[in-house]
């Protein structure tokens, strides 16, 4: 069992700019994290397991749908708490935080933004609690970053929906009660639509042999032939804007939990390079090794920057797609460069359980490519500045 040492770090002086509130319930999830998740993970992460424990737990410290109204059984909290919670989750492992991004951002978002008010009502108030758990539907085997060439097909039948293809990739699947899932109607427009486990012709394989977010389960979606009722479609959202506008929503939280995982990495490597000594001197007396601390520490602070300005602007309504990409893309990078000097630090330790440092490294090559690629996103951002699409 792992001991948690971890102290945060705060370069800038950013608490500043939290008020009391958003350090409470940042207070809250680290807590949390300490007790609950640092004394397991490196175990399930080993055994490819997720802890089914941690649903309660997360719903507790506000980390299932924390900006979604009280009304429907949401925290109600603002869009900078939301990151708080993301990056004190991921500070003990991505695949938490995925879980959790998936949940508020994922299904939650879209009931709530897309839905019936009869399908907020049924589904919201489960799925804060953790007593009914949702997964995301969008990647398709032939169709990752190109999402809007789906094959998957929402057939309207009359009385019904009949949906077939397949999905994969998808956190969260071989547990989730619920997969909110995204198809081409007869028009060949992308419509969202609720699936239940249990619907005839619906499942969920699970996908084994990962060697990132082992903490974390991933599956298929499969639809033969699903006989889905028609009160089950998303009916305000229609086209890719409506998986595009959940992911806006994820990709903000990533970019926040990236930062608790370079937290992390930076903290262990601080603290060993002060305890391991070579040559007669701890290893942080090297000008080498110091180099590698400062220019941690000083990708960190620019990152909690542009990300708390980010947050600022997303409270505000005024947080541009391209902005997310741009934060997303540069935090998840900034977070597993720092991973992988900090194994170098770490030296034959860090590729140990006994440090965080190669779980996070490997959790984050894939929320490198999750929720847009690398690549993508600079697309994304090069589209922005010069107005041409290089994409396709
Ligand atoms: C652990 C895990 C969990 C996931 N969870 C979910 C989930 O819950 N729900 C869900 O729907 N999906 C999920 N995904 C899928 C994820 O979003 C996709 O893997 C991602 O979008 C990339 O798609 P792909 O893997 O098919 O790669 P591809 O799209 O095949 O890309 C392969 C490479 O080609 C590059 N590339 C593609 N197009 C271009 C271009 N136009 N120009 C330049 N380079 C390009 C990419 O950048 C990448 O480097 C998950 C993935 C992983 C690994």
């Amino acid at each position: 069992m792992a001991t948690d040492n971890f102290q945060s770090h705060d370069y800038f002086l950013m608490d500043e700019l939290l008020s009391d509130e958003q350090k409470l319930i940042r207070e809250a999830a680290r807590a949390w994290v300490k007790k609950e998740v640092s004394p397991i993970v490196e175990d399930y992460a080993q055994r490819a397991e997720f802890p089914k424990q941690w649903i309660k737990g997360i719903a507790e410290i506000g980390g299932f749908g924390p900006y979604i109204p009280a009304e429907y059984g949401g925290p109600g909290l603002d869009q900078i708490s939301y990151g708080i919670i993301m990056q004190e989750l991921e500070r003990g492992d991505s695949g938490l935080r995925s879980t959790a991004s998936v949940q508020s951002s994922l299904v939650m978002y879209p009931i709530y933004a897309y839905g019936s008010e009869e399908q907020r009502k049924k589904y919201l108030p489960k799925l804060a609690t953790g007593s009914m758990m949702g997964c995301f539907g969008l990647t398709e085997p032939d169709f990752g970053s190109n999402p809007s060439g789906m094959i998957t097909t929402i057939k309207d039948k009359g009385d019904h929906f009949l949906v077939n293809g397949a999905k994969m990739w998808i956190s969260n699947a071989p547990f989730a009660d619920i997969a909110v899932v995204w198809g081409k109607d007869d028009a060949g427009d992308i419509r969202g639509i609720i699936l239940e486990r249990g619907m005839e012709g619906f499942t969920t394989p699970e996908t084994h042999g990962k060697w990132s977010l082992r903490a974390s389960a991933t599956g298929e979606l499969v639809f033969d032939n699903v006989r889905v009722p028609k009160e089950n479609l998303l009916p305000n959202v229609k086209g890719l804007k409506g998986p595009l506008g959940c992911l806006n929503s994820a990709r903000y939280g990533i970019a926040w939990g990236a930062i608790g995982a370079a937290l992390d990495c930076y903290d262990s490597a601080l603290r060993y390079s002060k305890e391991r000594i070579q040559f007669g001197k701890p290893i942080g007396a090297f000008q080498l090794t110091q180099k590698k601390l400062a220019e941690m520490i000083t990708e960190i602070t620019k990152a909690q920057l542009l990300t708390w300005r980010l947050g600022v602007l997303k409270n505000e309504n005024r947080a541009t797609p391209s902005q997310i990409s741009m934060a997303k893309r540069n935090n998840v990078n900034m977070a597993l460069q720092i991973a992988r000097e900090a194994r170098q630090i770490h030296g034959g330790m860090g590729i140990t359980g006994e440090y965080p440092i190669m779980r996070h490294m490997m959790n984050l090559e894939s929320v490198i490519t999750y929720e847009g690629t690398h690549d993508i996103h600079l697309l994304i951002t090069g589209m922005d500045v010069t107005g041409f699409n290089a994409f396709s």
